[in-house]
């Protein structure tokens, strides 16, 4: 059985997101899809909330787990018996970041094999920060992300600023 681990921090899972997922559906028996716990980051959604909404977006998938980890992703993936980490590569911005985790994970787990794979087009300038500014100033996300994202989103922008 390949397991792959799909790691991020997921705030929120998008259509991009999905769409990575889909394409490691079809090289991997089963994709762990799992939120880094990232103390330096501040991020919109609680853990409890991103993982709802994840496994709400997933409801339909065959093959996926979804859970949240600390620490190393090598370790993570030993752990879980994981021989590949899958990562979505956007632009030329992604890649310098990219390889530098890749290649330092490689370092610790010469095992672990990094796959990039590409979104389709449409998805290329999409990720979670441009998504939450857009829904902050009341823009439409519908295109963007899956519609348990959309509730959410409202929800949190209505609270965050009740006028
Ligand atoms: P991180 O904080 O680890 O970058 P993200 O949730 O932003 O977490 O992204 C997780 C993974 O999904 C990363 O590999 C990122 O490049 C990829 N990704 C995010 N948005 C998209 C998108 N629109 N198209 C393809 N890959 C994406």
């Amino acid at each position: 059985m390949k397991i792959a681990i799909y790691p991020g921090t997921f705030d929120p899972i998008t259509n991009g997101h999905l769409d990575i997922l889909e394409r490691a559906l079809r090289l991997f028996d089963k994709v762990i899809i799992t939120i880094a716990r990232n103390p330096s980051k501040n991020p919109l959604f609680t853990e409890v909330e991103r993982l709802a909404m994840i496994r709400e977006a997933l409801q339909t998938y065959k093959g996926v787990e979804v859970d949240a980890f600390d620490g190393l992703l090598v370790e993570y993936a030993r752990k879980k018996g994981a021989t590949a980490v899958v990562r979505g590569l956007r632009a030329i911005s992604d890649f310098e970041y990219e390889l530098q985790m890749a290649l330092m994970n490689r370092r610790l787990n010469d095992d672990l094999v990094t796959v990039f794979l590409m979104p389709n087009e449409k998805y290329t300038y999409l990720n979670s920060s441009i998504v939450r500014e857009i829904a902050r100033h009341h823009g439409d996300v519908r295109d963007f992300v899956p519609p348990s994202v959309l509730e959410r989103l409202h929800e949190k922008i209505r609270h965050a600023s009740p006028t």
